[in-house]
């Protein structure tokens, strides 16, 4: 990173998984700029030393003023609505802001002649794969219209490098949970909708028990398996992407998850034993869209990109996420 010179953008760098990466960045020395429309994100989640232009991606008009004054080396991109279940009941929504606004966002990039980026794809571009841990060269069959839409990203980029020579790292994230170490940012969505939280919150006593969508998965207990990953590891991936392209290496894909599957149920107990707290939990029905089991294999970021976790286990990651819950600041 020694020849870095201009800024890091962080498009969405007020976002959960933003929001991480900017703190991540600020503790490296990076001059950082954040783009955010606060349509989900938290102003409080900013870093204070992070220079923020509130606005939307899809406006150009918006892009171009901050691109102008600002000398942007590297492009972070985590702008867009990633809920499951809102994707398959307003898929439109989901077509505009994580498709369309990707689509403005690279013509400013291309005017401007920014060639590294950096962005968030998701474990929802598989589908549901026949075997795990799923690799990075299985077949991407997505679920969903949040899927589909990360899935179109992906492909949009390629052509654009072929078009433009914009290399990128997508980043397929599993799971990601847990919170920074100083207590000052965490996970907060709103509405919540997100297993780890959802259950914190009713350990903490905000919500009465958690819902479980679905027991008759087929999965070692019936409830859906998932990959959880800490976000800090997350931030810290992309550190090493950024590295990656700095090095002149060609764009890739790679997952990010921990490789171990933990069901619905397993979380909960977990949750129970690093709260201390009874935790109700109630059987629904399934959720629209939900595969039965993801599960990541990372080898190839931990061999290419150097990437290894520090968080690597589940006891740790509630803990972290635990201590945002107990007393979160937005
Ligand atoms: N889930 C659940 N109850 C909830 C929220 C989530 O049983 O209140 C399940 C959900 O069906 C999925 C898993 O927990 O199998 C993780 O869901 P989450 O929304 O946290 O993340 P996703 O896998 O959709 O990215």
């Amino acid at each position: 990173m020694e020849q870095q010179s201009g800024s890091v953008l962080v498009v969405g760098g007020a976002g959960y998984i933003g929001s991480h990466m900017v703190y991540r960045l600020i503790e490296q020395g990076k001059d950082v700029v954040v783009i955010d429309n606060l349509s989900t994100g938290h102003q409080e989640a900013i870093h204070e030393k992070a220079r923020f232009y509130k606005g939307d991606i899809c406006n150009r008009e918006f892009l171009e003023q901050v691109l102008e004054r600002e000398q942007i080396e590297y492009v972070i991109h985590f702008a867009a609505n990633s809920l499951v279940k809102e994707s398959t009941q307003n898929p439109l929504k989901y077509y505009v802001n994580n498709l369309y606004g990707t689509i403005v966002l690279l013509e400013a990039l291309v005017e401007h002649h920014i060639d590294k980026i950096v962005f968030s794809s998701s474990a929802a571009t598989y589908g549901q794969p026949e075997k795990m841990p799923i690799t990075e060269d299985m077949t991407t069959n997505p679920t969903n219209p949040y899927g589909e839409t990360k899935l179109a990203m992906e492909r949009l980029f390629h052509w654009v490098e072929q078009a433009h020579g914009i290399r990128y790292v997508s980043l397929r994230y599993f799971n990601a949970c847990g919170a920074h170490e100083s207590g000052e940012i965490g996970e907060a969505h709103n509405p919540e909708t997100h297993l780890i939280p959802l259950v914190l919150q009713v350990a903490s006593g905000k919500r009465e028990e958690i819902q479980i969508f679905g027991e008759d998965y087929n999965t070692k207990d019936g409830t859906c398996v998932r990959d959880y990953v800490h976000v800090c590891d997350l931030a810290d991936a992309h550190m090493k992407a950024m590295e990656y392209l700095q090095k002149g290496n060609p764009s890739a894909i790679f997952n990010l998850g921990s490789g171990t599957g933990f069901s619905v149920k397993e979380v909960i107990e977990v949750a129970r034993k690093v709260t201390k707290q009874p935790i109700d939990a109630v059987v629904k029905e399934r959720r629209l869209g939900d595969p039965d089991e993801l599960v990541a294999a990372s080898e190839k970021a931990r061999e290419i990109l150097g990437w290894s976790p520090k968080y690597d286990t589940l006891e740790d990651m509630i803990s972290s996420a635990w201590k945002w819950h107990k007393n979160p600041r937005f």
